[in-house]
């Protein structure tokens, strides 16, 4: 069997797979027992497990060993992102797990396009977040929020608002002790009352260098400066 990562809920000595994880560990991965997998919480702990019992749609495993989560930021990442046409958002929050983010909030502005994030919408980014983080060997599954309207984004300890007319760069204000808010516009930009309201509550404006990126890029882009660009 491939190398694979089962998602539970619940990490206990014995843990019973149903429904997707069973199916995909039966069907695909043609598993057997005696095989060895991974298992993670989705909440940070990770471990390793023997199959004991394979049915139609019903694996038993034992767990043989656990860990805490080694691959996550020192200090939590909230990624808000607006909404964006398309497919775009689930890109976003794909490459966000990978980069690390504990939650995302995809966030309503003024110029947004799309102005509503339905239920079957976010079941699919939840997903797509859960697929990423087997993939990308991450222990925790960054929650994603219902969709949040710009006004009532909380005020933040450490936040960068990235913003087109603005020189500064994240390494220059960035402390990697504290919690970090990060947070980019839709398709149309963020306007000027909305830069004004996000810096009242916290978040400093920085440049993602002299090229507009497109909506669906520059909260990658942001990430990749905290994380991929400071090793976390
Ligand atoms: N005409 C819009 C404007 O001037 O804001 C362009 C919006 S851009 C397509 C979408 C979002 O990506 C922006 O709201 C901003 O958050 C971010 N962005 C794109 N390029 C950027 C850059 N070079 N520097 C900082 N932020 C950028």
């Amino acid at each position: 069997m491939r190398p694979h990562r089962a998602f539970v809920e619940v990490i206990r000595s014995e843990v019973e797979l149903s429904g997707r994880e069973a199916h995909h560990l039966l069907e695909v991965l043609r598993a057997r027992e005696g095989d060895f997998l991974g298992v993670f919480d989705g909440k940070g702990l990770e471990g390793r497990a023997r199959v004991l019992q394979l049915e139609q749609g019903f694996v038993r495993l034992q767990v043989v060993e656990t860990w805490p989560a080694r691959k996550e930021p020192p200090q939590p990442i909230t990624l808000f992102v607006a909404l964006l046409k398309g497919d775009h958002l689930a890109d976003v929050v794909r490459a966000a797990t990978e980069l690390g983010a504990s939650r995302i909030v995809p966030i309503l502005t003024q110029h947004c396009v799309v102005r509503e994030l339905s239920e079957n919408k976010l079941l699919r980014l939840r997903r797509v977040v859960l697929e990423a983080a087997k993939q990308c060997e991450r222990s925790v599954v960054p929650e994603v929020t219902p969709m949040l309207p710009l006004n009532e984004v909380p005020t933040i300890d450490q936040g960068f608002v990235a913003h087109p007319r603005v020189s500064l760069r994240v390494r220059d204000a960035y402390n990697p002790e504290k919690p970090t808010a990060l947070l980019t516009g839709p398709e149309g930009g963020l306007s000027d009352a909305e830069i004004g309201f996000l810096e009242k509550k916290g978040f400093t404006p920085v440049t993602l260098g002299p090229r507009i990126l497109r909506a669906e890029t520059a909260p990658i882009a942001l990430l990749s400066l905290i994380t991929a660009a400071e090793g976390l």
